[in-house]
């Protein structure tokens, strides 16, 4: 079921209920006070006649020669009798005394039950059904002097209310249906415009899933309602989409790329050895040489790029708190193998512990010291320092070497990114150990920051909460 129709179904049932119990309560309130009507006029009806009876007779005559004259000295009953309205006297024991004449010799039915109450001075009201009309009879004692002489009957006809109780429930039928069918209407011509940017949007969303451009956006629709938002937030995500689809594209035409070269040079070698081209032992060594160090660049960068692929959906490693100056230590003694021409020195060193993955945070310092000694030339200088301020725990690595341009700075994490590829090939890179590093320093609740010059060196500083050392956590018992 569509949303329209839901819409337009709940809004119809709702008027309807609302309307069909708000016309019941106003036909019932209606008849409630005809019927009320109707008996205030029936009550002053049998007051007028007790009245006017009392008036006729002398309180001085004896009741029973009082009834046995009531014909002749009673007032005409029709001075009281209307079109609709019928007067009735009758004796204590239910014997007709006298009728009004619209009554045409017939006579008001009466219950025992009424004339047992109008005995013991009691009204009652009854309504008896005659056909298709209601006729609403009211008895009551008729007492002269004080004494109960006889019973007056009082009936009139329900047909006139009868017929506006009919006339008003067919209008309120006829109001109630004609303003569903116009709710109906109205409730589906509502829904189809309000839905109608949700189906265009949705239109819209195909079009872009099946020509796969996801360059397209949305065009987004009037004020920022619910549906200007939905459209931000479909935009937003084709926007993600894209960023990641295109640097999924750039990432597998760079690792292609990154592939092809090492793969070349090895075909390229063993063809040579192939057809013997290498008759020369050193020459042969040369070129078998060249052959390791390529497929150990290409296991390198294999292992990269598994590490990468699996930080993206790994969940957090088991962290330990670390001694940071301890492994800051250790990295600048296995580093003073690799920096044969650069001058490795350590510089300000606080003690600083902090919850990591003591394997991964080596491989980021190690990645950062690498990078100095091989982009700081001959008599250069690499310092290694560690900070401890409030929270956090800095470790600086500092080189007076080549420096990097500002605008490759913001570039500098990408996955294959090299400032200058022919010459950090040259020196084994492959682009990948700043993605790596950036990619364990986040795990870690850490960044990296970099600031650098050209031609005068860059500072690479690798920030990571720091925790309360053990010396500061546990105060000495001395
Ligand atoms: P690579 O394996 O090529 O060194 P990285 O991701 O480690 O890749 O570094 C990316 C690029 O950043 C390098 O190609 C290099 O040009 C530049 N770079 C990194 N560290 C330094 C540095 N200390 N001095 C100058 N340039 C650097």
């Amino acid at each position: 079921m569509s949303i329209r129709l839901r819409l337009t179904l709940w809004y119809t049932s709702l008027l309807g209920i609302t309307l069909v119990l708000s016309s019941l309560l106003m036909f019932f309130t209606v008849r409630y006070s005809l019927h009320n009507e109707v008996d205030r006029n029936i009550e002053s009806r049998a007051r007028q006649i007790q009245h006017s009876f009392q008036e006729v007779f002398s309180a001085r005559l004896d009741p029973e020669i009082m009834m046995s004259q009531t014909k002749i000295l009673a007032p005409p009953l029709e001075t009281f009798s209307g079109p609709d309205l019928y007067i009735q006297i009758l004796t204590l024991d239910g014997q007709i005394r006298d009728t009004s004449a619209n009554l045409g010799g017939r006579h008001l039915p009466i219950s025992n039950k009424a004339l047992e109450r109008a005995r013991q001075g009691r009204t009652t009201w009854n309504t008896w059904q005659n056909g298709a009309a209601q006729l609403r009879v009211y008895t009551t004692p008729l007492s002269l002097g004080g004494v109960i002489v006889a019973n007056l009957q009082v009936g009139e006809y329900l047909g006139e209310v009868d017929h506006i109780l009919r006339k008003l429930s067919t209008i309120l039928a006829l109001v109630v249906a004609g303003a569903l069918v116009l709710a109906a209407g109205m409730g589906s011509f509502l829904a189809q415009r309000a839905i109608a940017p949700v189906d265009q949007v949705t239109q819209a969303a195909l079009h872009i899933t099946r020509a796969e451009d996801l360059h397209r956006r949305l065009a987004v629709p009037g004020p920022a309602d619910e549906l200007g938002r939905l459209v931000a937030a479909i935009n937003e995500m084709l926007d993600r989409l894209e960023m990641v689809f295109r640097s999924q594209q750039r990432f597998v035409a760079d690792v292609s790329h990154e592939l092809r070269t090492p793969l070349t040079a090895i075909q390229g070698n063993l063809d040579l050895l192939r057809i013997g081209a290498i008759d020369n032992p050193e020459d042969r060594h040369a070129a078998l040489a060249a052959l390791e160090s390529e497929v150990a660049r290409l296991s390198r960068m294999v292992n990269d790029l598994l590490f990468l692929a699996r930080s993206d959906t790994a969940t957090k490693t088991s962290h330990q708190p670390v001694e940071l100056d301890t492994l800051l230590l250790d990295v600048f003694r296995q580093a003073q193998i690799l920096g044969e021409d650069v001058s490795l020195s350590l510089g300000h060193e606080d003690q600083a512990l902090a919850m990591g993955n003591p394997d991964r945070l080596r491989q980021v310092l190690l990645n950062l010291v690498d990078n100095a000694l091989k982009y700081t030339p001959k008599g250069g200088q690499v310092t290694l320092s560690l900070f401890r301020d409030k929270g956090w725990s800095r470790v600086v690595i500092e080189d007076t070497g080549i420096g990097i341009p500002a605008e490759a700075i913001p570039h500098l994490f990408e996955r294959f990114y090299r400032v200058d590829k022919g010459r950090s090939r040259l020196r084994g890179g492959s682009g990948l150990g700043l993605a790596i590093a950036k990619e364990i320093a986040e795990a870690h609740g850490g960044r990296i920051e970099v600031e650098s010059e050209e031609g005068k060196g860059s500072r690479f500083t690798l920030w990571l909460p720091a925790i309360e050392t053990q010396a500061a956590a546990a105060p000495s018992e001395y």
